[in-house]
């Protein structure tokens, strides 16, 4: 392993509060800082908050609050979760830092100056939910964005690109240079196949909103703010001093990124052309984990079915969460959170392989031995020795490949061991006959390997790994790792201690049911949000079809206004115009209007569906028009 590593998560958009798919990727993060630094390395492991872009300042807007000040209520949340779940960040960046709004109009400038920025204008289906460009081949039906599903609008504005198009050589002699840098593999053959059909240039300023870091001065351009992915992806090294005070820079040259697959395109291929660009050295991995669902549905604020990282840990305990998290989901796929499987894992893997060997050592060790063992060096478990040694070092690739589920499970054959130990030699049958000595060995070799498997544990678990180490009189530190794991060696005695058990049983589950009708609960409003809606009678005094359409019918209504209004209506298989014609409706006449087949439709009349189809909702008795409904 190298000195160095530099580890990054995503820097979270303050759009949303922290979820469990955030959780993943910073405790994932969490668990690859750790044990790089337990296995000697120096380590920089950065994480924060995204803060920029249209969506922030219109969430801002509509909570009456400047940007920054909504920026710094949701940024806040997210740093108070990872303090509480201790993750061992060394810098916590906001994109509205100055060091990284400096670094970022730096790079600006340096690619303008050698030809990779300029100016042109631009024209595309733009999804303001998540602020990107689409094609005309990559919309969805109807011009719905492929990412969220909502509607884009064509913008048209001068911008300035950056000169994708001039890396794509460079970036395909990139992903072949090395097979692991984008993980998982799958997922390098999906971006290799994206940039082999030809890149466009990439919009990098934006003129429709003002919340983003402005052009440097140099470029005399006021209007424009740097779009958020320039802005964004620049953190990971300007929160090393990149074009400020650039003392830590040195972690740049051992990089890995850990995203969601959402954003890997980002990562994949603008942000190694940006480094390109600024002639910085790329990134060594860039590793793009799944997402997550619950109980197999996806995870949302409507249905009522999001869960917070931190009820879960608040539930189960922040170790047994991060083990179930790492343990449960193959890197790179996406992650169901059942309750149930949750439960199966600290019962079985926690409680009963790691918490009982554990509790099994230390109970013998004082009614034997009064906690101290020592070994007489017999031949009694040497074949053990052997298969644990051997699975040991089998842990460090998968760990480096990310197959933290792997790595888990071979970890565990070494408790496995321990505990097929114990019942083979019957200890409590040996005590009888005077063997002590023998089962004094035994308890060494338990000893050892609950040391060897804590310390591989310690990156994922490293509070109850400290534990299990303070129980068997050692600590969990690099020097310690290496004699054991790396070298392979065995402590001839230990001084045990008493230790509480670590993982109690699960009996019942602990999280608060998803309600049964989501979706119905989900779909309440309040009476205000409903008062929003405008609803009054109206006379039709003209009804006709709308050409070459069987649904529409276009209407002329009067709402007891100054101009009658036109309407049009998606009742044309269910009435005929005449058959309307001087009748009264109810009409929502606050909806925005809308073309519908060339038509503009300035209100909604309401219909009643069943079985037989629509029929127009009308009031009981003759109604002036205009009348509001309640
Ligand atoms: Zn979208």
């Amino acid at each position: 392993m190298s000195d160095l590593f530099y580890v990054t998560s995503p820097i979270y958009y303050v759009n949303d509060v922290p979820h469990i798919g955030h959780a993943y990727s910073t405790i994932l993060c969490d668990a690859l800082a750790r044990n790089a630094r337990l296995r000697g390395a120096e380590v920089f492991f950065l994480t924060g908050t995204d803060e920029h872009g249209q969506k922030i300042e219109q969430a801002a807007k509509a909570r009456n609050e400047t940007p920054k000040a909504y920026a710094d209520k949701i940024g806040g949340e997210f740093k108070k979760l990872w303090d509480d779940f201790d993750i061992s960040y060394n810098r916590f960046i906001r994109t509205t830092d100055s060091d990284h709004e400096l670094g970022v109009q730096k790079a600006f400038e340096i690619m303008r100056a050698n030809g990779d920025i300029y100016k042109g204008e631009f024209e595309g289906q733009y999804c303001v939910s998540c602020e990107t460009f689409w094609n005309e081949s990559q919309l969805l039906e109807g011009g719905a964005c492929p990412d969220c599903g909502k509607p884009t609008e064509l913008l048209k504005e001068e911008n300035y690109f950056f000169r994708t198009s001039a890396y794509q050589d460079r970036l395909l002699a990139w992903y072949a240079s090395d097979e692991s840098l984008i993980l998982p593999k799958s997922r390098r053959n999906e971006v290799i196949r994206f940039v082999e059909n030809g890149l466009e240039d990439l919009s990098v300023t934006r003129t429709t909103f003002e919340w983003g870091i402005k052009l440097p001065k140099s470029a005399n351009d006021p209007k424009h703010v740097i779009y958020v992915w320039l802005d964004a992806l620049m953190n990971y090294v300007t929160a090393l001093g990149w074009g400020t005070d650039e003392h830590n820079m040195r972690f740049w040259s051992n990089a890995t990124h850990v995203i969601g697959k959402d954003i890997l395109r980002f990562h994949a291929i603008y942000w190694p052309a940006f480094l390109m660009s600024l002639n910085l050295p790329l990134p060594k991995r860039i590793a793009a984990h799944g997402w997550w669902t619950r109980d197999g549905a996806k995870m949302s604020k409507s249905k009522g079915n999001a869960i917070s990282p931190r009820e879960v840990a608040d539930a189960y305990g922040l170790e047994s969460f991060r083990y179930f998290m790492l343990r449960d989901v193959p890197f790179g796929q996406d992650g169901d959170f059942a309750e149930k499987a949750l439960i199966d894992r600290v019962n079985s893997d926690l409680a009963n392989d790691l918490g009982n060997l554990l509790n099994r050592l230390l109970g013998m060790a004082d009614r034997y031995f009064a906690f101290n063992v020592a070994a007489a060096d017999l031949p009694c478990f040497d074949e053990e020795k052997k298969q644990i040694d051997a699975i040991a070092a089998t842990l460090d690739p998968l760990f480096e490949a990310m197959q933290m589920h792997r790595y888990l499970e071979e970890l565990w054959k070494i408790f496995a061991i321990g505990n097929k130990a114990v019942n083979d030699f019957k200890p409590w049958e040996k005590m009888k006959t005077g063997a002590s000595d023998q089962v004094a060995e035994l308890l060494v070799f338990m000893a050892n390997l609950l040391l060897k498997g804590a310390l591989a544990l310690s990156p994922i678990m490293p509070k109850s790994c400290d534990l299990i180490a303070k129980s068997l009189g050692v600590t969990i530190d690099a020097p310690t790792r290496r004699s054991l794991i790396d070298r392979a060696e065995w402590i001839a005695s230990f001084t045990l201690a008493a230790q509480p058990p670590l993982f109690a049983r699960i009996d019942a589950p602990r999280l608060t049911e998803i309600p049964t009708n989501a979706e119905e609960k989900a779909n309440l409003i309040t009476i205000d949000e409903f008062k929003k809606v405008e609803l009054k009678i109206g006379s039709v005094i003209e009804a006709k079809r709308v050409e070459h359409s069987a649904k529409l019918l276009l209407l002329r209504v009067d709402l007891g206004e100054d101009v009658p209004r036109q309407i049009v209506a998606g009742v044309g298989e269910f009435y005929a115009p005449e058959a309307i014609e001087g009748t009264q409706v109810c009409v929502v006449s606050n909806l925005k209007p809308a073309k519908l087949m060339g038509f503009e439709s300035r209100g909604m009349v309401l219909a009643i569906e069943d079985k037989n189809g629509l029929r127009l909702a009308r009031p009981e008795t003759a109604t002036a028009n205009g009348a509001p409904i309640k």
